[in-house]
């Protein structure tokens, strides 16, 4: 595989990948000492606010074509952490994805992970090595809703299961590492209501909320900014501890949903 580009963002740099086979996949520099890496070419799970997954799934990335995207970008940035929050889902591609987390893991990395959360056996195990942050994207109670937004995701009841099962045999400290990904799409999924279950749910697992801005990539609207901060106003009332989009995962270029495969640089 070669560093075939890489393109400034307002803050990211996005790196993009030309693997053997001629696929391009993407990486994003950020924060200044993060690597966000993707973990197959193309996504199978076909979320509405992603345009990872516009093409369904190409194939998974080997372990060498996961951890060359961190050896290749060292060559030109610090990288301190990895982030499998890029193209795929990790517990998609759990076999190669695990190899190179222990492989990070020796080389010093702090290594987090973003993921829909099934298949559930590797979720379990996932929930379990000693990562530096799980986010699972749950984005509504309503197993209807979640499956309009995340149509390839799985059973919302089957995820919730192992999160019910596993995590109160988890020390504090290590829940504390662990949170639900909560986007609000205009009109789908941020009624008060909704707010809510989603606070609630948080509080009886636990853990946080990693509230996500939506970068507008298909038909679907973001809330607005004013409906985003009301819904952080409203989960913090809860007593849930949230996290909010950082300025780097709004950036237009590499931002939370914008990678795509196949970029034509
Ligand atoms: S958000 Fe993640 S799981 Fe969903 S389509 Fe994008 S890469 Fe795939």
């Amino acid at each position: 595989m070669r560093l075939l580009s890489v393109i400034d963002g307002d803050l990211n740099r996005l790196l993009v990948f030309e693997l053997e086979d001629g696929n391009r996949v993407e990486s994003v520099f950020y924060r200044g000492d993060t690597l966000c890496v993707s973990t197959q070419a193309g996504c199978p799970v076909g979320c509405v606010f992603c345009a990872s997954g516009r093409e369904g799934l190409i194939r998974n990335l080997t372990p060498e074509e996961i951890t060359g995207q961190v050896l290749l970008a060292r060559t030109l940035f610090p990288v301190k952490r990895v982030a499998f929050a890029g193209i795929g889902d990790p517990l998609l591609n759990w076999d190669s994805v695990r190899e190179t987390f222990w492989w990070f893991k020796g080389e010093g990395l702090k290594v987090s992970f973003y993921t829909a959360g099934k298949p559930a056996d590797r979720l379990k195990d996932l929930l379990l090595i000693p990562h530096s942050g799980v986010t699972v994207s749950v984005h509504s109670t309503d197993p209807e809703v979640r499956r309009k937004l995340m149509p390839h995701a799985g059973d919302l009841d089957s995820l919730l299961g192992v999160l019910r099962e596993v995590l109160p045999s988890l020390s504090k400290r290590k829940r504390n590492k662990i949170s639900l990904a909560y986007m609000p799409i205009k009109g789908v999924n941020d009624s008060e209501e909704e707010v809510v279950r989603i606070g609630l749910l948080a509080k009886e697992l636990g853990v946080g909320i990693t509230l996500l801005y939506y970068n507008k990539v298909s038909a679907f609207d973001p809330v607005g900014p004013e409906r985003y901060e009301e819904i952080f106003r409203k989960l913090r009332s809860m007593g849930v501890r949230v996290t909010l989009s950082t300025r780097f995962r709004r950036d237009r270029i590499g931002g939370c949903g914008t990678l795509v495969i196949n970029r034509e640089v």
